[in-house]
């Protein structure tokens, strides 16, 4: 059995930016998971720095906000309570940001392609004042409005925000579309599709509530038989038989070690 990995896959910039800048923290407080990684929170937890879910959670200490970033009341409020705030906001999540606010200004309507319960979402759409959430075709139809900016997600797949885009033309005269998809996320899209087209298994490992992570396996699936793990541990043997080629990939969150033991363990098999 032949084991082939992604081209692109694995931890991104932004979340390896983010793990740097706290790694060095004690006694402080993630608003949500810092990276949506089980390991990685279990790591983070043994050295001190705990998930809140909630800023009334806490009185004082210092507050990591994630690279996903967060809602500008929140930020408020932390301020407001004298805690210290890391802001490991990823640059690229900051651009969807001003981007929202700066079209915001300028009268546009904020289209917003995304999870409306993903705290990304939230904090983008906390910089403008008319924004509406789509995640789907049918949703997209659904609009009218004279001038909009059309922003994204930036873990969502570009298949589906080109879509969204074509649709939004026919009924938005003035619309202006900024794909925001990073390019990381894109990279990893594209090398999964690529490699699940030579493969008779795909692999896609990363948390379960990483949108990222997710987006891989619904790709993927379209393709070939797809299975979603977070730990080698998952691993069934079963699924290996009369497969001869195995496709890996992983989420921006998911650390290198957690890649490499799933490999080693099907490599065993
Ligand atoms: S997936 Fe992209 S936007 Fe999100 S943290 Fe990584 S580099 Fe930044």
């Amino acid at each position: 059995m032949r084991v082939i990995c992604a081209e692109n896959m694995g931890f991104c910039f932004g979340v390896k930016r983010a793990l740097d800048m706290v790694l060095n923290e004690r006694n402080a407080y993630t608003l949500g998971q810092l990276i949506h990684n089980p390991q990685v929170v279990e790591l983070l937890e043994k050295r001190g720095i705990k998930e809140i879910k909630s800023i009334d959670e806490i009185e004082n200490g210092t507050l990591i906000i994630t690279a996903h970033g967060t809602s500008k009341s929140n930020i408020i409020k932390a301020k407001e309570k004298g805690l210290k705030i890391i802001d490991t906001t990823c640059p690229l999540v900051k651009r969807v940001h001003e981007l929202a606010g700066e079209f915001d200004k300028k009268g546009y309507k904020i289209i917003l392609f995304g999870d409306k319960e993903h705290q990304e979402v939230k904090g983008t759409a906390s910089n403008a004042k008319d924004v509406t959430i789509v995640n789907s075709a049918e949703e997209a139809r659904k609009l009218k409005s004279n001038k909009a900016g059309l922003l994204s997600q930036t873990t969502q797949s570009l298949e589906k925000f080109n879509e969204i885009g074509d649709i939004l033309k026919k009924n938005i005269p003035d619309l202006k579309v900024f794909n925001t998809i990073c390019d990381a996320t894109r990279k990893r899209q594209d090398s999964a599709l690529k490699l699940s087209k030579k493969v008779d298994l795909m692999i896609v490992i990363g948390g379960y509530n990483s949108a990222n992570t997710r987006r891989l396996k619904e790709i993927c699936s379209k393709i070939v038989e797809t299975k979603h793990i977070e730990s080698d541990e998952e691993l069934n043997k079963e699924w290996f038989k009369n497969k001869k080629t195995i496709g890996l990939t992983a989420g921006a969150s998911t650390p290198g070690w957690v890649i490499k033991r799933v490999k080693d363990r099907i490599e065993k098999y």
